[in-house]
C-alpha cells in the first residue's frame, strides 16, 4: 500500500525503525554489514546494471496519543528516523538483491544528508552521482500519528527538486550503460523525463513508477516506459477509472498501454499484479501468495526494485516469471516493520529465485 496511509504508518511506527534521533533507523547487522561490503566490491566493477534517478526522504515520526491543533504544543511518547523516498527505497531493494546499482539524486550538505550517503554505501550502491547541496536541505517527512494510527504528515521534497540537467548529463555514461533505469515523480517529474529519455534513446530498459501520481502526466512518459508500474490509486487518478479488483486493473492497463507504454503493471496489495503488454493485449492476473501482513509500508517499492533486479540480471526470464519473483520479494517485505529495514537481503531468501 501507499506510505501515506494511517495504519501503515503506525504499524510502521510501532515496529521497529526505531533508532536514536539523528541516526536513522536500519543499522546493519555484522552479517549484513559483511554483505554490504561485498555488494560494494560488487558495485566497483563495472557499469551499474540498476541505476535509479529519484529521490530520497528521512522520516521523522513522531508518536503521539492525539494530533496536536493549531498552535498547540503537545507530548509524544516515541521519536525515531527513518530512511525512505521511493527512488532511494527501489535502489535498496534491487541492490540487496544482488544488482549492481547507482543512485542519481541530491540531498542536502547536512546530516541527514551525510547519513543517507552513508546508508547507501552500507548497501554497497555506488554514490558517485549522489549530489549534496547548501541551497536546500534532505528531503523530509515530518510525521505525527496518534494512537488510533491517523497521521499528519508535511513532505519538504527540499534537495531533491534541485537535481537538474547538469546532474543528469554528469552521470550520462552510467545512465545509457545500465541495463534498466527506474525513475518516479519524487523529484522535478521534468528531470525524471528526461533521465527515461536519455534512457530510452539508448536502449536501455526504462522502469517507470508514476507516484505520487499526477492527473495530468506529461503523455511522453508513456511513450517513453517500457514497463509503467502503477499502484491502484494510482492508475485510478491516471484513469479516472477506480480500480477494485482485477478485472478493473486489466481495463486500466489497456487504456494506459494504449496511451504509448510497451508493458503496464498495476500492483493490488496482497492479491499481487496484473499485468498487460503491446505482446499480449490480455491482461494477466499474476497473484501473491498469501502471507500474515505486519507492515505493507513501501511494498510497492520493494516490488519495483525487485523488478529492476530480476530484469537486468536475468534479461532471459520471461516478464510474468519476472513478476512472480517480485511479487514474492514484496510479500517477504510485507512481513517485517518499516520500510527499508523490512526489504529481504537475497541470502535470506530462497536460493532457487536466483
Ligand atoms: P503500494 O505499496 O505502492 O501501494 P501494493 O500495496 O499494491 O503497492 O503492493 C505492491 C506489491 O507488494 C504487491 O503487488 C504484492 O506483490 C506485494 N504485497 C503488498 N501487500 C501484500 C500482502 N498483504 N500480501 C502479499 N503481498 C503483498
Amino acid at each position: 500500500m501507499a506510505t501515506s496511509g494511517a495504519p501503515e504508518v503506525a504499524a510502521q511506527a510501532a515496529g521497529g525503525r526505531s533508532s536514536q534521533a539523528g541516526s536513522p533507523a536500519g543499522e546493519p547487522s555484522a552479517a549484513s554489514q559483511g554483505l554490504s561490503l561485498r555488494l560494494g566490491a560488487m558495485a566497483a566493477a563495472g557499469p551499474a546494471e540498476v541505476v535509479v534517478v529519484g529521490s530520497c526522504m528521512t522520516d521523522l515520526v513522531s508518536l503521539t496519543t492525539r494530533l496536536p491543533k493549531a498552535g498547540e504544543t503537545i507530548h509524544g511518547h516515541k521519536f525515531f528516523i527513518g530512511f525512505g523516498g521511493k527512488g532511494a527505497n527501489q535502489c535498496i531493494q534491487a541492490a540487496r538483491l544482488g544488482a549492481k546499482t547507482l543512485m542519481i539524486c541530491k540531498v542536502g550538505k547536512d546530516s541527514f544528508g551525510n547519513d543517507y550517503i552513508e546508508n547507501f554505501k552500507r548497501n554497497g550502491i555506488s554514490t558517485e552521482f549522489v549530489g549534496q547541496t547548501e541551497d536546500a536541505a534532505t528531503g523530509a517527512a515530518s510525521i505525527i500519528v496518534n494512537s488510533e494510527g491517523q497521521n499528519v504528515i508535511v513532505i519538504v521534497a527540499g534537495a531533491n527538486l534541485l537535481l537538474d540537467s547538469e546532474d543528469l548529463k554528469r552521470a550520462a555514461n552510467a545512465i545509457c550503460k545500465a541495463k534498466v533505469i527506474i525513475c518516479q515523480l519524487e523529484i522535478t517529474p521534468a528531470i525524471s523525463l528526461e533521465a527515461l529519455k536519455m534512457a530510452y534513446a539508448n536502449g536501455v530498459k526504462t522502469l517507470f513508477n508514476p507516484a505520487p501520481a499526477h492527473a495530468e502526466l506529461d503523455p511522453q512518459f508513456y511513450t517513453h516506459s517500457d514497463i509503467f508500474c502503477c499502484n491502484e490509486s494510482e492508475a485510478e487518478i491516471l484513469t479516472g477509472t477506480p480500480v477494485g479488483s482485477p478485472e478493473d486493473a486489466g481495463k486500466v492497463g489497456l487504456v494506459l498501454l494504449e496511451r504509448g507504454c510497451k508493458l503496464v503493471i498495476v500492483t493490488l496489495g496482497a492479491e499481487g499484479c496484473v499485468m498487460i503488454s503491446v505482446d499480449d493485449p490480455i491482461p494477466k492476473h499474476v497473484p501473491a501468495g498469501k502471507v500474515r501482513a505486519v507492515d505493507t509500508t513501501g511494498a510497492g517499492d520493494s516490488f519495483v526494485g525487485a523488478l529492476a533486479f530480476f530484469m537486468a540480471c536475468y534479461p532471459n526470464l520471461s516478464m510474468e516469471e519476472v513478476i512472480r519473483k517480485s511479487n514474492f520479494i514484496a510479500s517477504v517485505s510485507v512481513q517485517a516493520s518499516g520500510t527499508q529495514s523490512s526489504y529481504p537481503y537475497r541470502k535470506d531468501l530462497p536460493q532457487d529465485l536466483f
